[in-house]
């Protein structure tokens, strides 16, 4: 988690948007921080939790926080029973799965005795299933004083609107090439200025994978062949799973750091896969792969869309694509959706 606001780089609408809020002390019982994957929804969610919650931003409260008291170490240690965390590892955030794991959504009601807010965050909140979001909807009827809601989704589309029209929404937005390049040049001194441009444009906008870009020139060859493959409509398929690959390895030290799980215990888990935190995990190593290899293919068109000009249906095919692999969760599947889609859009190339 991250120790400062001054490491989070950009957002300075939905910064300047919070911050009026904390100042003005109007503070709702829910936000909604929407954007892309990977502009940083979730890092901005636990700077507001804290910034709620810190001792030493109670005076003059803006979106700030000590690093020091007891509530910012607790939170940033993931050791605070009044900060609750719901991830859904799978499609869906079931009732079951927030009563068994979170104590229900019932604790929200409950009046904080550890903190001065009750925090009740959830991540990919358009996985919540009709049933859960209705009750999270009672809820929002009868807000519980000093509880605040912190929702994050990159598909608002799948939410419901009853829940959607609740609550202070926070855009995140792409930051723009200039900023970006600049930011990456900063902040990562070890990269020449073509590495951090080039990195900028790969990254469409997102901080943390320039940064992991720039740092890799191996990687940042796999995204150039696989969109030089898209756009002559040749074999993909090793490309793709080249490029996912190094895209898996980002998510998966994500999920790793978030977890607080050791990479090798992670695997034995999955490996052995019989109770249900362990099937959990390879559901959601499952999940991941799914997303990497989406990435890899929005990463490449992205590139080819600056580099090269489009051959006729590029959009249209990769549209398509997505949706056809976001229905399923097995990769491997995924992957043969893409592969024969693929291959009715585009002729392959003579051999
Ligand atoms: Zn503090």
């Amino acid at each position: 988690m991250i120790s400062t606001v001054e490491a989070f780089r950009g957002q300075q609408l939905a910064r300047r948007l919070l911050n009026g809020y904390l100042q003005r002390r109007r503070v709702a019982g829910t936000f909604l921080l929407l954007g892309q994957r990977g502009l940083g929804k979730t890092t901005l969610g636990t700077i507001l939790a804290r910034a709620l919650c810190c001792e030493q931003n109670r005076d003059a409260p803006r979106l700030w926080f000590c690093g020091k008291c007891y509530a910012c170490r607790t939170i940033a240690a993931g050791d605070q029973p009044e900060y609750t965390v719901v991830r859904p590892r799978s499609k869906q955030i079931t009732i079951t799965m927030i009563e068994k794991e979170f104590g229900g959504f019932a604790s929200a009601s409950l009046h904080p005795t550890l903190l001065s807010h009750r925090i009740f965050a959830i991540q990919d909140a358009h996985y919540l299933n009709e049933q859960s979001a209705n009750q999270l909807l009672k809820l929002f009827e009868e807000p519980p004083a000093q509880t605040v809601f912190i929702l994050d989704t990159d598909q608002p589309e799948l939410m419901l609107p009853t829940i959607l029209s609740r609550g202070q929404k926070i855009v995140l937005t792409p930051l723009p090439f200039d900023e970006l390049t600049a930011t990456v040049h900063a902040d990562q001194p070890d990269a020449d200025e073509p590495a951090c441009v080039e990195a900028a444009r790969m990254a469409a906008g997102r901080y943390v994978d320039a940064m992991r870009l720039a740092g890799a020139a191996d990687w940042r060859a796999a995204v150039k062949k696989l969109a030089d493959v898209l756009g002559h409509g040749e074999r993909y398929q090793a490309p793709a799973e080249e490029l996912a690959q190094f895209e898996l390895e980002a998510l998966w030290h994500k999920e790793l750091h978030d977890t607080g799980l050791d990479a090798e215990e992670a695997e034995k888990m999955i490996a052995r896969a019989k109770t249900d935190e362990e099937k959990g995990l390879r559901t959601r190593l499952n999940e991941l792969t799914r997303q990497a290899l989406i990435t890899a293919y929005n990463r490449a068109a992205w590139w080819h869309l600056q580099e090269a000009a489009l051959p006729p249906g590029f959009l249209k095919a990769l549209t398509e694509l997505k949706a056809r692999i976001n229905q399923n969760v097995d990769p491997g599947l995924a992957q043969a959706a893409f592969e024969i889609a693929l291959a009715k859009e585009f002729k392959p190339a003579a051999s």
